[in-house]
């Protein structure tokens, strides 16, 4: 994918809203959305991250963008042809923001 590309698939940055909106796509029932840990501190501690396992969430340097997990629920793109369902997303998505955690965590390994 060329860089100017790149540039137009940003995510909406709207961090204020739980709102389902019909028209989006949430990356959270996408199978190519995945969890991923990200050490802090001295190595025994860790953060939990979500990145898109196909490059779709991208810097305007071109550097691949992780999001912070608890955030995870918000993500979402207006339109991405790498989408790939893992159920329907009203229901999937009432059950993880009952479950995501309110803060960014940090873990014991
Ligand atoms: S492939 Fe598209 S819908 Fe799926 S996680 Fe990546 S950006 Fe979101």
């Amino acid at each position: 994918m060329l860089e100017e590309e790149k540039s137009t698939i940003l995510l909406d940055e709207d961090e204020g809203s739980d709102e389902l909106h019909e028209e989006k796509i949430y990356c959270a029932n996408c199978i190519h959305c995945k969890v991923v840990k990200s050490a802090v501190g001295n190595g025994s501690q860790y953060q939990l991250r979500v990145r898109c396992s196909e490059g779709m969430w991208m810097k305007k340097t071109g550097e691949e963008k992780f999001h912070k997990y608890f955030t995870l629920a918000r993500r979402s793109m207006d339109e991405c042809t790498h989408y790939n369902s893992m159920g329907e997303t009203r229901v999937f998505l009432k059950k993880l923001r009952a479950n995501l955690p309110t803060k960014d965590e940090i873990y014991q390994t």
